[in-house]
């Protein structure tokens, strides 16, 4: 079961309802480009940043995504055995904060690493996390944050994860627990030869 293409009930005017169903452009169930390994890529409908370049100029509309129960995304995402990490993409996960938040959490409950990108900045989402809950609680619930928009001009295809050099892999539990913004580092390793070469 994928999303991607799937044309389901659609949001029009209404709001993102609760915290029970997502609105999906669609799903990427074995992609290697959002963040480090194999990982499940959920990209949200509806991006209000509307950066020039946009690698997902159909994600930007706030309707037309596939309305969707987040326990269908949950059961798609665990009939996958070989995935542990999950990203948010879109769109804007921002900008559907509560049904991210719920997502996302009983991801971490279930063990999953979970990336989110986001066109925001993460002084800003902290910013706004003190008066909205749900943007609080998206922040408490992943690991990395990829923030800032896409920056045609500082494009690089040499970057790993980020579209731009103006975006930042961001250590979110680091950066909430000291208070100031803590950049990702991947894990470094060394490999040893062994001994009988
Ligand atoms: S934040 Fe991402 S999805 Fe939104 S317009 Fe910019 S590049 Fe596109």
């Amino acid at each position: 079961m994928h999303f991607m293409n799937e044309t389901l009930p659609r949001f029009g005017d209404a709001e993102i309802p609760d915290s029970t169903h997502i609105s999906l452009f669609g799903t990427v169930p074995d992609s290697i480009v959002d963040g480090p390994g194999l990982r499940y890529a959920v990209f949200v409908q509806g991006c209000s940043h509307g950066c020039p370049g946009c690698h997902n100029p159909e994600s930007q509309p706030a309707e037309g995504g596939t309305v969707t129960a987040i326990a269908d995304l949950l059961a798609d995402i665990e009939a996958n055995g070989l995935v542990h990490d999950v990203t948010l993409s879109g769109g804007e996960p921002f900008e559907q904060p509560a049904a991210c938040a719920a997502l996302a959490r009983e991801l971490k409950r279930r063990g999953y690493g979970v990336w989110s990108y986001s066109g925001y900045l993460y002084e800003d989402l902290e910013r706004r996390a003190a008066e909205e809950p749900a943007i609080a609680d998206l922040l408490d619930a992943i690991d990395v944050l990829v923030d800032g928009p896409f920056v045609e001009s500082r494009k690089s295809l040499e970057l790993k994860w980020c579209g731009s050099s103006n975006q930042r892999l961001i250590d979110v539990p680091a950066t909430r627990r000291t208070g100031s913004v803590q950049l990702w580092h991947p894990a470094s390793f060394t490999l040893e030869r062994p001994a009988n070469w």
